[in-house]
């Protein structure tokens, strides 16, 4: 499942490529995703200019000339694929092509279907459902340790469940929230409530370097985040406690045999990966 940094990724091709361009083809090859994508939606879209591409959350926001703004989501399976030149034949799971005034088609892909297009103005934006309760993005400026406290101050779930909800902090995942732990030494089983002070400066701190880390393995692996069969982000990033379990830490003094290396704790259907030794 694409992940923030996956999405941030899939955002800066698609900027590389579309910022500037006219869409001058929009072709709906299905009436749904997840949910119905609006009536008029192609109308709306074709013939516009893209603006500019931006991310909230997990959310791929392609603001048009004129107003419009696209609101797309990955889902589970959600790919983007861009050609040049004349596009191939559609796929059985490529649901909605768009096309460039330079030739570039833009295709988007989704085996599963838990992807959605969603249709918006730039006046509408931040009071846009999908869009309006959602916390801090975790590399934005407002997401600072004493922003973090005091929206753990009164949870009583679990770190690991708090971190996870979109209203604390926008677009973390499994994946990224057990690496953060890890990287912070905050135990995943505690009460959120509890980590405070500077152990959320520490978190903050964790969370970015985390997300920033995977950013940039994506920058480094594709060229312009583009792989060579012309697929849009996603990357090999190899992770210090997810999908471990039973394998030492690195930087940690655990060893392996004696205590059983990275523990795998289910949480809410979910698995957590982490290090009891350093944890706490
Ligand atoms: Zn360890």
């Amino acid at each position: 499942m694409p992940e923030l940094p996956e999405v941030e990724t899939v955002c800066r091709g698609l900027a590389a490529r579309l910022e500037g361009r006219r869409l001058v083809r929009v072709e709906l090859r299905r009436p749904d995703l997840r949910e119905p994508i609006p009536a008029g939606f192609a109308a709306a879209v074709r013939g516009r200019r893209v603006e500019a591409i931006r991310r909230r959350a997990k959310y791929i926001l392609i603001h048009l000339d004129g107003g419009p703004v696209v609101i797309a989501h990955l889902g589970m399976s959600g790919r983007m694929v861009i050609s040049d030149g004349p596009a191939p034949p559609p796929g059985r799971h490529d649901h909605v092509v768009f096309e460039t005034d330079d030739g570039a088609t833009i295709t988007f892909n989704d085996a599963r279907r838990f992807g959605l297009l969603d249709l918006t103005c730039e006046a509408a934006l931040a009071g846009h459902p999908r869009l309006a309760g959602l916390g801090p993005e975790p590399l934005g400026a407002d997401f600072t340790g004493a922003a973090l406290a005091l929206a753990l101050r009164d949870r009583r779930t679990p770190i690991k469940a708090a971190l996870l909800d979109q209203r604390v902090v926008a677009g973390l995942g499994n994946i990224y929230v057990s690496e953060s732990l890890f990287h912070a030494g905050i135990d995943p089983a505690r009460m959120a409530a509890s980590v405070q002070g500077r152990q959320a400066s520490r978190l903050v701190a964790a969370i970015r370097r985390v997300l920033r880390a995977a950013i940039a393995a994506g920058g480094s692996s594709l060229r312009d985040y583009v792989q060579a069969n012309g697929e849009l982000g996603y990357f090999q990033h190899s992770f210090a406690v997810y999908g471990r379990t039973g394998q030492p830490c690195p930087g940690c003094t655990c060893d392996p045999t004696l205590t059983g290396g990275i523990a795998r704790l289910i949480q809410a259907n979910r698995s957590t990966f982490y290090c009891p030794h350093r944890q706490r």
